[in-house]
């Protein structure tokens, strides 16, 4: 086999460590060719569908993305294989490869490459036009006034695998006696650091093992708490958890991290891994607006943001911009934080609930309100200013980025202008899981 060829036939395959890796999903919503998926298990890389185009690396909170292997082109890790990993294979040797049929002589150069987008490109859509991708939108740039976000202080690659923390309250945040069971947690950390920002996520490690005999991986929680704490000047925390009862497909299981938190008494003890987030972070300069659309547990970083601007504004200091929330529920029982959200000034928050199962009432979802709501949205969207949260299911992800495109093309904005300039300028985040 002639040098040129072999080289060709080798290809450093994109990798994802298994072992490091928080399940974070942020890996997964930047890839602007959806190369990214997972299972309940692990985030995997389509070897068939990654260009190297490199969005995902520096946004992964962990580097857990960050991992390359020489592979032959023909051969690569399957996604079958990459779902079975508790850690990742030690690069194959050269004698290895040659026994695959390649040599290490080199691996694909960009150009080589092209071939396989394009390849991607015409797959993924025979009729040739390209398919909206909500993903391409999602900033991976936090607002230029956020703060300073602290992260991974304590997981895998930290001193401290995790903290302990205290819990110090657990209230039932949906009416009692409906099946959609959401908890108020708060967390406390008594002397040991853990500054967070709203927006940021901590990982949560239930105790026992998985069925493999291997102890449970973290899982994810926004925080609902404001950075000075869910009591303020004291080194606690607040989360949202729903109850997982049944999976996405409505197959009834047990959730393993959301059913123990929601358990939980207090006094009991948790380990805590993160913070995580870099970019989901809210702007802190004065006359900033925040458009807030959420579903459900994707309230928590919403409230987080809004009550710290509450309390800039009690202390009156501080001159904020608009508040904007759309909020998502089946019902006006399954809504966190129903009650306390009515209760919040209307020249402090614009909000819009949208109810998909109320009794003798049409459908509404989140979308609907924001094209309602078109002619407030569109000076919004205008004004650098304005920064845009989107967190809840992912199924909410791409009706959300239609309907701000359509609100903005009603206005005869250029969607393929601002769109990008969203994400550009850190004012669009997209946090669905
Ligand atoms: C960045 C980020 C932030 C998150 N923030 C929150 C939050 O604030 N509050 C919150 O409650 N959750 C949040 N989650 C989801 C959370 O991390 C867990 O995935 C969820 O609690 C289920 O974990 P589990 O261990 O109970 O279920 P598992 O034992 O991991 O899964 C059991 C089954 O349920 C399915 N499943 C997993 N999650 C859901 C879900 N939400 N709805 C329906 N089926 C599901 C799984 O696919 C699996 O089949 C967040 C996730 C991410 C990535
Ligand atoms: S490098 Fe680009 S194409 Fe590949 S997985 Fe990351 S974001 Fe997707
Ligand atoms: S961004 Fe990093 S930590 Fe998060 S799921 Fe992807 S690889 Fe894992």
């Amino acid at each position: 086999m002639s040098e040129t060829a072999t080289a060709a036939a080798i290809v450093k395959q994109h990798l994802i460590d298994p072992e490091i890796c928080i399940r974070c999903n942020t890996c997964e919503s930047i890839c602007p060719v959806q190369a990214i998926t997972h299972d309940s298990r692990n985030y995997v890389v389509d070897a068939g569908k990654c260009n190297f185009c490199m969005d995902c690396i520096s946004p992964c909170p962990t580097g857990s993305i960050d991992n390359w292997r020489t592979m032959p082109k023909a051969q690569p890790y399957t996604l079958e294989e990459q779902y079975s990993w508790d850690d990742l294979p030690v690069e194959k040797t050269p004698d290895q490869l040659a026994a695959m049929g390649v040599a290490d002589g080199g691996t694909d150069t960009a150009e080589d490459l092209v071939p396989q987008a394009e390849l991607v490109a015409s797959t993924a859509d025979p009729t040739g036009e390209t398919p909206f991708n909500s993903a391409a939108y999602n900033a991976s740039i936090p607002p230029w006034s956020a703060a300073h976000a602290y992260t991974n202080l304590y997981g895998p690659k930290a001193a401290d695998r995790f903290v302990t923390a205290t819990v110090v309250g657990n209230v039932r945040v949906t009416e009692v006696g409906k099946e959609y069971d959401t908890h108020h947690l708060m967390l406390d950390f008594g002397s040991m650091p853990f500054p967070v920002l709203e927006g940021q996520s901590i990982g949560i490690i239930p105790p026992g093992v998985d069925e493999r005999g291997k102890p449970h991986h973290p899982r994810q929680y926004s925080i609902a708490s404001p950075r000075n704490g869910e009591r303020p000047g004291y080194n606690n925390l607040s989360l949202t958890i729903k109850r997982v009862l049944e999976d996405h497909d409505g197959k009834p299981v047990r959730g393993v991290a959301s059913n123990y938190m929601c358990d939980l008494k207090v006094g009991d003890k948790v380990q805590v891994t993160g913070p995580f987030g870099t970019s989901f972070l809210m702007p802190n300069h004065p006359k900033s607006h925040i458009v807030m659309i959420c579903t459900g547990t994707g309230s928590a970083p919403m409230r987080a943001m809004t009550e710290w601007r509450r309390r800039l504004r009690k202390s009156g200091k501080f001159e904020g911009g608009k508040l904007m929330l759309f909020f998502g529920a089946r019902t006006k029982e399954e809504l966190p934080y129903f009650g306390p959200l009515q209760g919040l000034p209307k020249d402090f928050i614009d909000i819009n609930f949208a109810f998909s199962r109320t009794q003798g009432q049409p459908k509404r979802y989140v979308q609907d309100l924001m094209r309602e709501r078109s002619a407030d949205l569109v000076p919004l969207l205008k004004d650098p200013n304005t920064f845009i949260y989107v967190c809840g299911l992912k199924s909410m992800e791409e009706g959300v980025v239609l309907a701000l495109r359509d609100v903005a093309e009603g206005a005869d904005l250029d969607w393929d202008e601002i769109g990008p300039r969203l994400k550009k300028e850190g004012r669009l985040h997209l946090e669905t899981y």
